[in-house]
């Protein structure tokens, strides 16, 4: 018989915190013994909005085409502009009945026949659910902007927001234990996205973070404890490490190498956004300094959508694009684009900044990505070292103290690659060993195959056997796979909206 699969999802948590865990947690330690481990390797940018589609896919981001928060044209992204099936698709057309918690990223909320989606209320700011009878359980469901809130707003103290932030996982805990009574549910993905906001008011205090962790981890404990006979992943959608200190100005150092050219004088325009950035508050600055939505829609068929005035992307061999990396202006270099892109590369690679290398890693797109949004990521595509932000835009130095946060983060993520996975349950090895480094896509087929489902044959991820114990059926058994193309999804969920709708 199929055992079910829960997974846990803690955002943000950075893998060297196991360590720690072992150590001062006794609870983690209990849980910990029995399960196999891994470093469980985020996107890059690592970000929940960029990685969250790819764990739901099995696809990297030159698939799934999100590659921030936000689209080309600065609108929230919206999950049903991935055209690849997500693991909600796959397991409503099995008939698997699947509850989706707490989650973020995933809107608008998807309207399915087995799935049911309670949405976080991160970026939403209101209680969402689907289908809407489970309103009736939301009165008092925490929304996760309210944490941030409380900081902005009310200057709340990293105690308060650490001590709120295990009230919400608390409050949701209770919630969430009314829901599953209402269906027999036989897959579950319960995200905490509590931690991530945790770490980026309180990651530079150890203490907090530990005692805040040894909560979270009974809480955890209680979660597992319900589901037995099931077989559990606990996995984390990318790490956390401090808030840069320095800003390294990429347009500037294009520029001072000759790459990349300004329209008038870079004098004027660095004069502004000097005076821009100390005294206008975010908002206004971002709409001066940017060029104007119109613009911006025209380039968006390129890579770039934050293009500044001043900068003459024209006649620019390269400049920083999508906060991540950097484009080449092919039309320009011609058939010294990939000369171009080399020395770029070694450049970057070599460069230091007090002794410390600005970049962990350096990379070309193809390197990393693959499918057909890869002509939307840089030519470039960059890792900075933990120290170092990176800023677009005109400006007078190459490297500089940065700037307080907008949001008062202590911590930060951009670049955090390493999150955490950790597997248990009646399939599952129990020898506490570590497998390595595994990949952020590899969970959604690794979850199918324990369904017996067909793997669509073009998802990134590869199914993790080396987890499954000897004994299981699982490992007997060899991954199935199907050829899953676009159209055919495209249409099959068109017949299902119709058909959901009553018109066919
Ligand atoms: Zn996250």
């Amino acid at each position: 018989m199929v055992k079910n699969v829960l997974v846990i999802g803690l955002d943000g948590v950075p893998f060297k915190l196991i360590n720690v865990w072992k150590n001062r947690i006794p609870i983690f330690r209990k849980i910990f013994s029995r399960c196999v481990y891994a470093i469980f390797k985020s996107t890059i940018p690592s970000q929940t909005s960029i990685a969250l589609p790819s764990l739901f896919t099995g696809k990297n981001p030159g698939k799934t085409g999100v590659f921030d928060f936000v689209d080309d044209f600065e609108n929230l992204v919206r999950i049903d502009s991935i055209k690849h099936p997500k693991l909600w698709d796959i397991l409503d057309s099995y008939n698997i009945k699947s509850l989706f918690y707490n989650t973020r990223i995933i809107y608008p909320l998807p309207k399915t026949n087995n799935c049911v989606f309670i949405d976080s209320g991160l970026f939403s700011r209101i209680t969402l659910c689907e289908p809407k009878k489970y309103a009736k359980y939301l009165g008092n469901f925490p929304k996760e902007c309210e944490l941030i809130e409380l900081k902005l707003k009310k200057g709340a103290s990293q105690e308060e927001i650490a001590n709120k932030v295990i009230e919400f996982i608390e409050c949701k805990y209770d919630i969430f234990k009314n829901i599953i009574l209402e269906e027999n549910f036989e897959f579950i993905l319960y995200w905490i996205g509590e931690t991530d906001i945790l770490h980026h008011y309180c990651w530079d205090n150890d203490n907090l973070i530990l005692k805040a962790y040894s909560k979270i981890w009974s809480l955890v404990n209680k979660i597992i404890e319900d589901f037995e006979d099931w077989n559990i992943f606990i996995v984390s959608d990318h790490g956390a490490e401090r808030r840069p200190s320095v800003n390294f100005y990429i347009d500037k150092w294009l520029a001072s190498k000759g790459y990349l050219k300004m329209k008038t004088n870079m004098y004027i325009f660095s004069v502004l956004y000097l005076i821009a950035r100390k005294v206008l508050p975010f908002e206004i600055r971002n709409r001066l300094v940017k060029r104007n939505r119109k613009d911006r829609k025209e380039y968006s068929k390129n890579t770039n959508m934050k293009r500044f005035h001043g900068i003459d992307y024209e006649k620019s061999m390269a400049y920083y694009s999508r906060n991540w990396g950097i484009s080449i202006n092919r039309e320009l270099v011609g058939s010294e684009y990939e000369k171009l892109r080399q020395k770029l590369i070694s450049d970057l690679k070599s460069l230091e900044y007090k002794g410390k290398k600005v970049f962990r890693e350096v990379l070309k797109r193809e390197e990393i990505y693959n499918g057909e949004y890869i002509s939307k990521v840089p030519d470039i595509v960059l890792r900075a070292s933990e120290d170092f932000q990176l800023k677009p835009g005109p400006s007078f130095k190459i490297f500089g103290k940065s700037e307080k946060d907008r949001y008062g983060y202590v911590g930060s993520h951009n670049w955090a690659r390493d999150g955490i996975f950790i597997a248990f349950g009646p399939d599952i090895k129990d020898d506490g060993k570590f497998i390595g480094e595994i990949q952020i896509y590899d969970l959604m087929p690794t979850i199918l195959h324990v369904y017996g489902i067909p793997i669509p044959d073009d998802v990134d991820g590869r199914v993790l056997t080396e987890i499954f114990s000897e004994r299981s059926e699982i490992h007997q058994r060899k991954p199935l796979y199907t050829k899953i193309s676009r159209e055919k999804t495209i249409i099959s969920a068109k017949i299902k909206e119709l058909k959901r709708l009553g018109k066919i």
